[in-house]
C-alpha cells in the first residue's frame, strides 16, 4: 500500500545543497517531491506525470518575475534536477484564459516566447492546467489505482462516491488548451478542492506547499487503493491451456520474426524490433483469461500510452512445445490481422480529421501470450522495456477495474487524437533511426580487442550486443563500457552445452538473433611435420568447431525468424597465407574459411549471408605488446614499423578489424565475401 516517502531531513538537506547553487527554498523542495512521486512506478513511469511550483525569479535582466516552474519535456521525474523545471512567465500564460481555443502550435510557442531562459527544454504539454488554477504546488501522476478506479463505464460516480467534494471531478478531454480551461473551470466552482480527477487520465493534487500536494497525492491515491481491495470478484477464468507450452527461447524468435514487416524499399531487409519479456502470477492470469479478448482490447489505461503501446496488444495463441510451426503460423495470421485493423484504424480516423496525417509503423508494440507471459516490443531495448513496463501497468489496472467492475478506455477517435497528436509525438523524437536499429548482434571472444571493439561498433550502430567470452567479469566490463542494453554472457565456445546455453538466453533476453560475429579464436604453432596431434586437435576445437558450434546456434534462432541474417568469422590471413610454424593455427582457419563458403551456399535462400574478415597484425590478446617488442627487436626494426609492416605502412587496429565486420552486416546483396583488413600484403591476397 502507498505510504509517504517524504523525510524532514531529506528535504531540509535537499534546500541546502540547491542553495548552494543558488536555488531558492520552494524550488528545491518542489525538485525533491518530484523525484519522490517519479521514483513510485506506481504513480509515474516513463514521462506519465509532472509537477509545478509557482515562484518568483530574476530574469535574464535581473527582473524579479512571478514564473511558473514546471517539468520539461524529456526530463524524468525520478532524477530530475532546477534546469529540469523551466521557468514561464506566469503572467502570459494566465493571459491565454480568455481566449476560447488555442491551436497547439501557438500554445507552443506562446510557451516557448515566455520561458525566461529561452535555452529551457520545451515546458510541459500540460503546462497551462498549471497556470491557470492558483495553488503554489500542482502535483499530476496517473497512478495505477486512480486509474483502476476511474477507468470504468461509472468511474466518475465512482470517484464522487469515493472522494467526495474533495476532488473536482474534470470530463475527458485530449491534454493541451482545452483540458486545462475546462479544468480551471471545474476548479473554480469549488475552489476548496485539493486536487482533480481528470476521466481516463489521472490525477492532480494542490497544496499551500511541496508537502501538502505531495502528501495529499498519497492520501488520494491509497484512498483509490483500499477502494480497489474492497469487494472484489475473482477476476479472469482460465481458458483451457495446452498441458506443455513452449519454451521462452523457442516461442520468442517465432513471434519477433512474425512482427518484423518487410522493408518494400531495401530487398531483404525488415523492420525489426527487440523483445522484452514479462511473466509473473498476475501478468500469467491476466494472458490466460477466458474473456482476454475483450478486456486486452478495450484500450489503453491512460492516453499517453498509446505512443508506446499503440491502442491494443497482439494476441497471440498458446504455443504448445514441440508444434512451434502451427504457433508460427497462428502469430503470423496475428501479425496479419493487427496490421490490418491498424491501417483501417488509421484510414478511418485520418479521414475523420480530414486528412494529413502520416501512418505510423502498422506493427504492435505489446504482444501477450497465454501460457507464458507478455512481450514488450520496441525498435531498441529501452523501447521494448518501457513498452512492457506501460504493459505490466495495463494488467494491473485493467485486473483492478475488472475485479471490481468492468474496464472501459476512451473511445478510438480520441486514443487516435493522442497517438497522432504533434505533441505526444514530438516526446519520441525525430532522429532518423541507425542503420542496425532494431537489430541484435552476439560476439564471441567479446572481451578480446577485436571482440570488444566489434561489439562497440555494432552498439554504435543501433544494434542490441550480447558480448560472450570465457572471461565473464571481462565481458562485463567491456558491457558496461558500452552501455545501454549490452548484455555480458558467460560461453565456452568449444562446449556444445555452454553454446546452447548461451544462444538461449539470448533469444529469451532480446527475442532472437539477427548477425553473428565468430570471433573467439587463439593461436597454437607447431612445425608441422613435428608437431603432436594433440595441439593440432586442441586448434580444431576453437579456431574450426566453436565457430560451427555458434554459427549452428545461430542459425538454429535465424530459421525461425524467417528474416535472413548475417555470420561473420574473424579468419585470419593465415587461412590463405601461412606463416612457418603456424600449421597448428592456420590450417583450422582455413577449414572456416570453407565453412564460411558452405554456410552462405546452404543459407543463401533463407537469406542468411555468410561473410569473413582476413586480418592481420592487430595489437590484442594473440598479439600482446609484449611480444610485439620481442618480434620487432628480432627484426631489428622499430615497433612501429613492425606494426605497419604493411603496402600501405600503417598500422591495423581492432576498429578497422571492426569497422569490416561492420560494413559486411549492413551489406545485403553480399554473402561469401572475405574481406582482408591488413593493410595491404600481397602474398596474403585473394586471389
Ligand atoms: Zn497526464
Amino acid at each position: 500500500m502507498m505510504k509517504s516517502a517524504w523525510v524532514e531531513s531529506d528535504a531540509k538537506d535537499a534546500v541546502e545543497r540547491y542553495a548552494r547553487n543558488g536555488v531558492a527554498a520552494d524550488l528545491a523542495l518542489r525538485v525533491y517531491s518530484t523525484r519522490l512521486l517519479g521514483r513510485d512506478p506506481r504513480l509515474v513511469l516513463h514521462g506519465g506525470g509532472n509537477t509545478s511550483v509557482k515562484t518568483r525569479m530574476a530574469d535574464l535582466l535581473g527582473n524579479q518575475t512571478d514564473v511558473l516552474c514546471v517539468k520539461g519535456s524529456g526530463w524524468d521525474m525520478a532524477s530530475i534536477e532546477p534546469s529540469g523545471m523551466p521557468a514561464v512567465r506566469l503572467d502570459a500564460l494566465r493571459g491565454l484564459r480568455a481566449r476560447d481555443a488555442m491551436p497547439d502550435d501557438e500554445m507552443v510557442r506562446v510557451q516557448r516566447a515566455s520561458l525566461l531562459d529561452p535555452m529551457a527544454p520545451n515546458p510541459s504539454v500540460e503546462t497551462l492546467l498549471h497556470a491557470f488554477v492558483p495553488h503554489s504546488f500542482i502535483d499530476h501522476t496517473h497512478a495505477a489505482a486512480v486509474l483502476g478506479l476511474i477507468d470504468q463505464p461509472d468511474g466518475r460516480a465512482r470517484a464522487r462516491d469515493l472522494y467526495g467534494a474533495r476532488m473536482g471531478l474534470v470530463r475527458y478531454i485530449l491534454p493541451g488548451f482545452g483540458l486545462a480551461k475546462e479544468s480551471a473551470a471545474v476548479f473554480d466552482a469549488d475552489p476548496k478542492v485539493e486536487g482533480l480527477i481528470l476521466e481516463k487520465h489521472g490525477i492532480f493534487t494542490f497544496g499551500a506547499d511541496a508537502r501538502e500536494a505531495y502528501e495529499r497525492m498519497i492520501e488520494m491515491v491509497s484512498l483509490a487503493e483500499d477502494r480497489l481491495a474492497q469487494n472484489r470478484k475473482s477476476v479472469f477464468v482460465s481458458s483451457t491451456l495446452p498441458p506443455d507450452i513452449a519454451a521462452l527461447s523457442d516461442v520468442a524468435p517465432l513471434l519477433r520474426g512474425a512482427c518484423a514487416l518487410p522493408d518494400h524499399a531495401r530487398e531483404g531487409d525488415f523492420a525489426r524490433l527487440v523483445l522484452d519479456f514479462r511473466t509473473s502470477d498476475a501478468v500469467l492470469a491476466f494472458v490466460n483469461g477466458r474473456d482476454l479478448g475483450r478486456y486486452s482490447q478495450a484500450g489503453v489505461i491512460t492516453p499517453d500510452h498509446t505512443i508506446r503501446t499503440k491502442n491494443w496488444p497482439l494476441l497471440v495463441p498458446a504455443p504448445t512445445a514441440g508444434r512451434m510451426a502451427e504457433f508460427r503460423d497462428a502469430a503470423r495470421q496475428a501479425v496479419a490481422g493487427f496490421v490490418a485493423r491498424y491501417t483501417d484504424y488509421f484510414a478511418r480516423n485520418n479521414a475523420r480529421v480530414g486528412g494529413g496525417r502520416t501512418m505510423l509503423d502498422p506493427a504492435p508494440r505489446v504482444a501477450l501470450v497465454p501460457g507464458l507471459g507478455l512481450f514488450g516490443m520496441g525498435r531498441s531495448q529501452k523501447e521494448a522495456r518501457i513498452a512492457a513496463d506501460l504493459a505490466e501497468a495495463a494488467v494491473a489496472t485493467i485486473t483492478d477495474a475488472e475485479a471490481t467492475g468492468t474496464f472501459e478506455s476512451i473511445s478510438e477517435a480520441e486514443m487516435f487524437d493522442c497517438e497522432y497528436w504533434p505533441l505526444e509525438q514530438a516526446k519520441l523524437g525525430s532522429a532518423k533511426p541507425l542503420p542496425l536499429a532494431g537489430q541484435i548482434a552476439v560476439v564471441t571472444g567479446a572481451a578480446g580487442a577485436i571482440g570488444a571493439a566489434t561489439a562497440r561498433a555494432f552498439a554504435k550502430a543501433g544494434a542490441e550486443v550480447a558480448l560472450l567470452d570465457r572471461d565473464i567479469e571481462a565481458a562485463r566490463a567491456t558491457a558496461a563500457a558500452i552501455g545501454g542494453a549490452a548484455l555480458a554472457l558467460p560461453c565456452d565456445v568449444t562446449d556444445a552445452a555452454s553454446v546452447r546455453d548461451a544462444f538461449a538466453r539470448i533469444a529469451g533476453h532480446f527475442g532472437g538473433l539477427d548477425i553473428l560475429v565468430s570471433n573467439a579464436g587463439a593461436a597454437w604453432q607447431g612445425k608441422i611435420g613435428e608437431v603432436d596431434e594433440a595441439v593440432l586437435r586442441e586448434s580444431f576445437e576453437l579456431n574450426f568447431f566453436a565457430h560451427q558450434k555458434v554459427a549452428q546456434a545461430a542459425v538454429r534462432i535465424m530459421l525461425p525468424q524467417g528474416t535472413g541474417g548475417c555470420l561473420l568469422f574473424n579468419v585470419s590471413k593465415q587461412a590463405v597465407n601461412p606463416g612457418p610454424d603456424f600449421g597448428p593455427y592456420g590450417l583450422p582457419k582455413a577449414a572456416t574459411l570453407f565453412l564460411v563458403r558452405q554456410y552462405a551456399l546452404d543459407y543463401g535462400a533463407d537469406g542468411i549471408r555468410a561473410n569473413a574478415v582476413n586480418a592481420d597484425r592487430i595489437r590484442s590478446g594473440l598479439l600482446t605488446d609484449d611480444f610485439i617488442a620481442k618480434r620487432a627487436q628480432a627484426r631489428g626494426v622499430s615497433e612501429k614499423d613492425y606494426m605497419s609492416g604493411n603496402l600501405l605502412h600503417r598500422e591495423v587496429t581492432a576498429d578497422d578489424v571492426a569497422q569490416a565486420f561492420l560494413a559486411q552486416a549492413l551489406a545485403l546483396k553480399t554473402t561469401a565475401d572475405v574481406t582482408t583488413v591488413d593493410g595491404g600484403n600481397i602474398a596474403a591476397a585473394l586471389r
